[in-house]
């Protein structure tokens, strides 16, 4: 008698089988980014002719490149500390990042609004719903910078073109695409962490002539309606979708409403939980104590991470599944076995919820994620599994292939060419490309040294926040910092710390601060050593390939990105200690009489 295949190690198997599936030659470089002939994919629909303004010329403390929650929270606690020279530029017409571009339809924050969006405390605004619209996060944005006074500080609709140290100064000057010339002692370069969007570099795409964008600059001049209103134009119009991720999952289900034929062009199946979404309680809200952010913030982020707190508070998908880390390895053999069926038993619960809701089981079985459960990110939402019942959506699979040819009429799959009047492309940012490319311009440090030039390995930082040449040059990045779950939590972190030595720095006469290349080197040497003791290799060898693990090539570039192991919290102690310690690892420049 044969015994019965264990079906844990088959759905290893499998995932292994289907990871070899998607692995390509060109990992990211299968993307091109939105410049040159597709500069159009990266026009601001929201602020198309931005007014005329002169140029300002002008010197600061601090300059802070980006104004979306990193930056806006820089200047903030900057602000907080007695510092008031600083100036804020972003290419977007407001504040916000994210929650400026991004107003797709169905967007929202796959994070519990209570620990995602900044300083409710301070503004006294309670979200209200546990996961808020976009277009309410924007709003509270908006609020935050009256609040805190950040408009007069900010040049909009500005692009910076360059920054250049001047060592005779100990300064920075920032010129920008509107003939600014701002001389900062500080620069920050808050750019966010998801803000760079990328198009498949797929053959013919410039062929295809019906309409084309990228969600993260809807246009609704094509599917009508607006933010959070019903799109009006696309009824009976056949539209195609590009991708199925977190951003996928919440676009398709407001397109299967329009009335249009869609269709989904998936290359991996999104893995997606319960979504529960619900207003807020005003009872829960009233009892809500001072302190009682920050003290959930910590919560969830030590709940997502296998720390495994007294209680769980936030109780939602994220915590259920990430509740216990099975990406680490196991100490003994029966440990392992353990872990492994702890994530196969969370992956089979996705698949399992696959078949309980799509009624076609062969559409089903095309829906389900072979992956493990820390290998990309989990989406939750209650309507896109839903959807596929419903006549007018349809699914494309190209079993992990993913669309190669586009023609005038629309993608073609296998033999079959899908004619299509609008095609949308849900297929995510640039997360571990060249930090140049993404920044937008070359900044240029000590002795004319180009950062493109000192980092053509990838990245060299102290605490993925200073590196040397570069004086005085800090970054909320992900590359060897501690991005964990809650981008929100870990820029929150970042931004305070920053502004924290800014502000000490200010106080104290350094005019310079760069940290040691010996001190980058330990850096990088202590990550590298933390992540081969903790994260397990047997287990991302049957991870699919993602902007989680560089395509699933290990470049050197990518070795570099490698983040904190652990979570944003023993990261942000470690920066406090740091501090306190007085920046060690670091060459510091104190004013003299001389300096100008
Ligand atoms: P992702 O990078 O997660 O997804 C891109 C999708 O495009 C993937 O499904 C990818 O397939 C697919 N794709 C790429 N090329 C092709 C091709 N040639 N043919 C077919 N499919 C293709 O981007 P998202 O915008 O969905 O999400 C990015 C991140 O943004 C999320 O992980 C999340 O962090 C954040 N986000 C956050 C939200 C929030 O509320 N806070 C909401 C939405 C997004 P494959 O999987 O095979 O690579």
């Amino acid at each position: 008698m044969s015994t019965p295949p264990d079906p844990v190690a088959a759905a290893r198997e499998r995932a292994i089988a289907e990871r070899a599936k998607r692995l390509r030659e060109d990992g990211v470089d299968q993307y091109s980014l939105l410049d040159g002939e597709h500069e159009r994919f990266d026009r601001d629909p929201w602020n198309p002719h931005p007014a005329p303004r002169d140029p300002v010329s002008e010197a600061v403390d601090v300059v802070i490149l980006g104004a979306g929650i990193s930056g806006m929270s820089c200047a903030v606690e900057l602000s907080r500390l007695g510092v008031e020279s600083y100036r804020i530029i972003d290419r977007a017409g407001d504040v916000g990042g994210t929650w400026y571009w991004n107003r797709y339809p169905g967007c929202r924050c796959d994070i519990e609004s209570y620990i995602y969006m900044p300083y409710l405390e301070e503004t006294g605004y309670i979200p209200t719903e546990r996961y808020a619209s976009a277009p309410e996060i924007f709003e509270h944005c908006q609020q935050v910078a009256e609040q805190f006074d950040l408009y007069p500080h900010a040049l909009f609709a500005t692009h910076v073109t360059g920054a250049t140290w001047l060592d005779d100064q100990s300064r920075w000057e920032v010129a920008t695409d509107r003939g600014d010339v701002i001389r900062a002692r500080f620069v920050v370069a808050a750019g966010g962490l998801l803000f760079k969007a990328k198009l498949p570099a797929i053959e013919g795409i410039d062929d295809f002539e019906g309409a084309m964008f990228h969600t993260a600059r809807w246009d609704y001049a094509v599917t009508g309606g607006g933010p959070g209103e019903p799109m009006t134009s696309l009824a009976g119009m056949r539209v195609g979708v590009v991708g199925t991720g977190a951003t996928a999952v919440q676009v398709v289900p407001e397109l299967a409403e329009s009335g249009a034929e869609v269709y989904v062009f998936q290359r991996t199946p999104a893995a997606v939980g319960v979504r529960d979404n619900r207003p807020t309680d005003p009872e829960w809200a009233a009892s809500l104590k001072p302190g009682w952010q920050e003290h959930r913030t910590r919560n969830f982020t030590e709940s997502v991470t296998g720390v495994q707190p007294d209680e769980d508070l936030v109780q939602d998908g994220w915590t259920d599944l990430m509740w216990v880390n099975t990406a680490r390895p196991g100490r003994n053999e029966s440990e392992q076995a353990e872990l492994d069926r702890i994530d196969f038993e969370a992956m089979e619960a996705i698949r399992q919820r696959v078949d309980d809701i799509v009624e076609d089981p062969e559409l089903a079985e095309r829906l389900k994620p072979w992956w493990s459960k820390h290998c990309k990110r989990i989406t939750f939402n209650d309507e896109y599994l839903p959807t596929f019942n419903r006549h007018n959506v349809h699914l494309v699979d190209t079993d992990g292939a993913g669309v190669d040819l586009i023609t005038a009429n629309g993608p073609v799959v296998g033999e079959v060419e899908y004619a299509l009047a609008v095609l949308v492309f849900a297929s995510g940012f640039e997360v571990t490309t060249d930090y140049t490319r993404r920044l937008g311009f070359d900044p240029i440090g000590r002795d004319g040294v180009a950062m493109s030039e000192r980092w053509s390995d990838g990245a060299h930082t102290l605490h993925g926040v200073l590196t040397a040449e570069f004086p005085n040059f800090t970054m909320v990045s992900i590359a060897q910092a501690a991005p964990g779950v809650n981008f929100a939590h870990f820029v929150g972190q970042v931004s305070r710390h920053i502004a924290d030595m800014i502000a000490a720095c200010l106080e104290s006469g350094i005019v310079e601060i760069e940290p040691t290349v010996e001190a980058e080197d330990e850096w990088l040497h202590r990550l590298w050593a933390e992540a081969a003791a903790a994260s397990s290799r047997r287990y991302a060898q049957a991870c699919t390939p993602s902007y989680f693990n560089n395509e699933g090539q290990m470049t050197q570039l990518a070795a570099r990105g490698v983040t904190w192991t652990g979570n944003t919290l023993p990261y942000a102690d470690h920066l406090a200690d740091w501090r306190a310690a007085g920046f060690p690892g670091t060459v510091l420049r104190r004013e003299t009489e001389d300096t100008p």
